[in-house]
């Protein structure tokens, strides 16, 4: 008989053949010590259906069209593996074990409580990447919960990641959505109102799914022997560029410099991914650190959203909506605070901490300058390079724009593909409002005084570019390619949940279609880059969602 597809994938899991496991076998929750993960299957479910898939991510792991033919017997093998009903030949599945500060609290043990990794591939570029299924069953982990996922909110991790990707935005992926045919029983609103809801598992796919979480936990045990471990996988399997050829070619402890380089790099990565996520307006809702990656990617999609209209105070997370921690406007002091709780985690490897501050203390400049730079591109202006301060005119340009954008509701994302048209001679307030017209919600808002603080804005832009003489086709190129016209706006997502629990699932491949070109103008889909329907406005999984998933 001819092997699977999904048997050829050529499978290496370094992460459990080189970091300690738990002895103790039985998917029952408890605490664990001492190991960095454990030995788990996925539970069996009753009739898995492929919904949706990603074909580059696919392809990424190995399995081009050729190798995966679009036959049933194929997809419904595809089907029972990424639904953790088979295990493809070589996979070693396993729950992580981690720990982490919630809500700026330490929660003690964490660790992947429905999310079990099948293992590590090498994909055909030579990368290590492991494949982890969400919503797959109960792990030691699992503490009270069920371990299972919605399909709600797996349509919603699903299309976040690959349209996160596309964005150009550091991010897990997402290879497949696959229904279980089973029921899983959810208080979406944790109003004592329990409901069966369809039962979906995501195959997630990253270099590595290790958090800050990771680190903390063997730390806040005092088992620096497993931190030092895992401290040390991590620089040698993910960020090789650090060692020397000595030390790559030895099992040698890394010195404490190689550790405090790790440590900066990780803080550089994470000021990136938040300038990044400011730069398309995404707020990820619960940014606790056992969800921030070591690698800088946008890990774990829970009750995330996307700016509709500007406002720096906005959560979707109704969980959060007492303190607003995790805010739009936050989302760059929480990631400071969060490397600190690691920098302090690491700690104890070095006898001189003076090397992991003076790292974490990198962050705010970072985070300034890079947010600068990510302004200027957005506005069309030149972009400083890496470290270097922005021009003050464009600095007091950008502090103004941030507030003249809450005067009245305006649509971030449409606001900045408008202003790419904007030439910089246009002469007229209201020549020049109406063509950023589309972008307010609530044209009523734009009183007198509103509309000229508005103006006065655009004028002082307009003089900005005349002065440095920017060319408006070009700067309306350029433009466009860090403005996305496409976002996953939060109603999207439920258009495409609603279709789908009522049985028709194409308008997820169709939204992934479109948002695989974020930034360029589809014509056909002019609908799906508008503003936030009205209806939506409070509709619960359109502006707001809480943690029930
Ligand atoms: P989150 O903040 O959603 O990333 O999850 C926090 C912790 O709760 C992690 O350890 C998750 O694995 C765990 N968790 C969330 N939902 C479930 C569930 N349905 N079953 C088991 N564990 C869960
Ligand atoms: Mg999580």
């Amino acid at each position: 008989m001819p092997r699977l597809p999904l048997d050829q994938l050529s499978f290496s899991n370094r992460f459990t053949d080189e970091l300690p496991g738990d002895a103790d076998t039985r998917a029952v929750p408890r605490q664990v010590t001492g190991a960095a993960y454990s030995r788990v299957a996925p539970s069996a479910v009753s009739a898995p259906a492929l919904l949706a898939h990603s074909p580059e991510v696919a392809e990424m792991i190995g399995l081009p069209p050729e190798l995966w033919p679009d036959d049933d017997a194929a997809t419904a093998d595809f089907a029972q593996v990424f639904a953790g009903n088979r295990l493809p030949a070589g996979a070693g599945p396993y729950a992580m074990a981690y720990g982490g500060h919630q809500f700026g609290n330490w929660a003690g043990q964490l660790g992947d409580g429905r999310a079990i990794a099948l293992g590590e591939i090498v994909a055909p570029s030579g990368e290590h990447l492991t494949l982890q299924l969400k919503g797959s069953g109960l792990t030691p982990y699992s503490r009270g919960a069920d371990g299972l996922a919605v399909l709600r909110s797996s349509i919603r991790e699903f299309l976040c990641s690959e349209a996160m990707h596309h964005l150009g935005v550091p991010t897990t992926r997402a290879l497949s959505l696959v229904l279980t045919g089973d029921k899983v029983v959810r208080d979406m609103f944790y109003d004592g109102n329990p409901k069966p809801e369809l039962g979906a598992v995501v195959c997630r796919v990253a270099p590595s799914f290790i958090r800050f979480g990771n680190f903390q936990l063997p730390a806040s045990r005092g088992d620096l022997g497993l931190l030092r471990q895992l401290v040390e996988f991590t620089i040698r399997r993910h960020f090789p560029e650090l060692l020397d050829g000595t030390l790559r070619s030895t099992t040698d402890h890394l010195p404490p410099s190689v550790v405090a380089a790790w440590y900066e790099a990780a803080v550089r990565r994470t000021a990136h991914l938040m300038v990044e996520w400011n730069r398309i307006g995404f707020v990820h809702g619960v940014m606790n650190t056992d969800n921030l990656s070591i690698l800088g990617l946008t890990i774990d999609y829970g009750p995330y959203g996307w700016l509709d209209d500007f406002d720096p105070d906005w959560t979707p997370n109704t969980t959060d909506f007492g303190q607003r921690r995790y805010r739009f406007g936050q989302q760059g002091l929480v990631a400071h605070w969060n490397l600190a709780q690691l920098g302090s985690a690491l700690a104890p490897l070095l006898t001189d901490v003076e090397p992991l501050q003076t790292a974490l203390d990198v962050y705010p400049a970072l985070y300034r300058s890079g947010t600068e730079a990510m302004l200027s591109a957005k506005l069309g202006l030149p972009v400083p390079s890496a470290d270097v301060a922005v021009d003050l005119v464009d600095r007091d340009l950008q502090t103004e724009l941030w507030r003249a954008l809450t005067l009245a509701e305006t649509d971030y994302t449409i606001f900045f593909r408008r202003l790419a048209d904007l030439p910089a001679e246009l002469e007229g307030p209201a020549a020049r409002r109406a063509v950023l017209a589309d972008a307010f919600y609530r044209p009523e808002q734009l009183d007198t005084d509103t509309a000229a603080q508005m103006d006065n804005w655009l004028v002082a832009y307009q003089q900005r570019l005349q002065d440095l003489a920017v060319d408006d086709t070009e700067r309306r190129l350029a433009m466009h390619r860090v403005n996305p016209k496409y976002v996953l706006r939060n109603y999207l997502s439920q258009l495409a949940i609603d279709a789908a629990e009522s049985g028709d699932p194409s308008m997820i491949t169709e939204l992934l279609d479109v948002l695989r070109h974020p930034y360029d103008d589809q014509p056909d889909h002019d609908a799906w880059a508008t503003k936030r329907p009205d209806w939506a406005r409070s509709r619960p999984g359109c502006s707001t969602l809480s943690c029930s998933s």
